[in-house]
């Protein structure tokens, strides 16, 4: 009888789960909430009408079709790993032979984060945020605070790269239209070294990037609430604004916190390095709804989403054959990213052995967004992957 893998979640990790293992010949059934797979990477040039919001969606069912994996576009609503019971929100229930939970996570929600807006939550709200950026560019001028913030109790779940390209992105934007004069850009984060897991290289070479350009920073300062038009930190100071992005740090996902699941102090699964669910050994979890463990610096990211799917995909393989899980994860550990700012980009990579950063004026820009391009088409099975990715 074939054996049934159910996957949780049609983001980065379970979509290439869901081909790794129709490749492998499992039966593989994708539960997600939406459609489609959204490219969270490029969705940073969707406010500044660089994209638009179709174009950092890939739609779930060519894929499914292509590769005949049984897709429900359903919510999950609860997860009972002891009675291998997987329950979705019309009330219907799956059962499996192996379960990867690739979820994403949520997000914290420091006092008055609803007078912000964040490129990092749901889809959707990047339209929002393109829409207050034109309201403030056909008034002509206005004050934009883009921050984020950190979950102390699991430092991996910060996402600042977004942030620090997001502001980059518009102040490149504000220039070309000739408006920067009228504008007033800062950004904000509680950390005083945000960006420093990207390593010291990197992070120098950041704060000269916002001298040259002028965007003031609030670095190390405590956040203490949201309000209308004003971010208050704890030391009584504030920072107004017309519009503010902030990136809450992530948390566990609700469904996988009332699973009864091990889960480290901030919601996410605990695992092993082989990817399975400490206590269960045919419960997988990858990407950002599980805890990592490795170095200080490492971060969740959607690179490491996909090494960490395919050595699920992999030891479920060796399992189902009667072998020992043989991959891990933790060795691939890495910080990868090509930091945007609108007309280049720069070259940033992170391991246990060495830090890198490489400035890429122009060309950098355009690697990124022939990325965007690539993962389409490989995940659809049009190109091959490249050695690398
Ligand atoms: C703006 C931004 C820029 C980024 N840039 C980079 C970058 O340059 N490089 C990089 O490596 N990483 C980047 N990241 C991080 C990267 O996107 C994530 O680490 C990656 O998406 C994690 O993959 P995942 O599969 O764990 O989660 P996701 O990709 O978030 O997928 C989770 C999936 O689960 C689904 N889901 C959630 N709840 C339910 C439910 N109840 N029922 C059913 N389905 C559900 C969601 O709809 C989604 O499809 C960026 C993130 C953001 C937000």
């Amino acid at each position: 009888m074939a054996v049934n893998v159910l996957i949780l979640g049609g983001g980065f990790g379970g979509l290439t789960a869901a081909i790794q293992l129709r490749k492998q010949g499992f039966d593989v059934t994708l539960v997600s909430e939406r459609d489609y797979a959204y490219i969270y990477p490029i969705s940073i040039w969707i406010p500044t009408r660089e994209i638009e919001f179709k174009d950092a969606c890939l739609p779930l069912d060519d894929i499914a079709r292509r590769y005949g994996i049984k897709l429900i576009v359903n919510p999950v609503a609860s997860v009972d790993a002891s009675m291998g019971r997987v329950e979705l929100a019309d009330g219907s229930a799956l059962a499996y032979d192996y379960l990867i939970i690739a979820m994403g996570a949520d997000k914290t929600r420091p006092k008055g984060v609803e007078h912000t807006s964040s490129i990092c939550g749901r889809p959707e709200a990047a339209k929002d945020i393109r829409e207050q950026l034109d309201g403030l560019i056909s008034r002509g001028a206005g004050r934009i605070a883009v921050g984020f913030g950190g979950n102390p109790k699991d430092p991996s779940a910060v996402r600042g790269g977004p942030a620090f390209e997001f502001v980059f992105n518009i102040h490149y934007l504000l220039k070309k239209k000739g408006l920067l004069d009228n504008f007033k850009l800062t950004m904000f984060a509680p950390m005083p070294q945000p960006g420093i897991r990207l390593g010291e290289k990197a992070y120098n070479m950041m704060l000269s990037w916002f001298d040259r350009l002028g965007i003031e920073r609030r670095f190390g300062k405590k956040i203490k609430e949201f309000q209308e038009q004003a971010v208050i930190f704890e030391d009584g100071s504030e920072l107004g604004a017309d519009l503010i992005m902030f990136i809450a740090a992530g948390n566990g996902h609700k469904v996988l916190m009332r699973s009864g699941l091990p889960q480290n102090e901030a919601g996410f699964l605990l695992i092993n390095d082989h990817c399975q669910v400490k206590g269960h050994d045919n419960v997988f979890a990858v990407g950002d709804s599980a805890a990592l463990d490795g170095p200080k610096w490492r971060a969740k990211q959607g690179h490491l989403a996909e090494v960490m799917a395919r050595v699920a995909a992999d030891n479920i393989k060796d399992l189902s054959r009667g072998r020992k899980p043989a991959a891990g994860y933790q060795k691939h550990i890495s910080i990868l990213c090509v930091m945007d700012f609108g007309n280049g980009a720069a070259y940033v990579h992170r391991d246990d052995n060495s830090s890198t950063v490489r400035p890429l004026p122009v060309v950098g820009h355009w690697l990124k967004k022939a990325w965007g391009h690539y993962w389409k088409l490989n995940k659809n099975g049009r190109v091959p992957r490249l050695p690398g990715t």
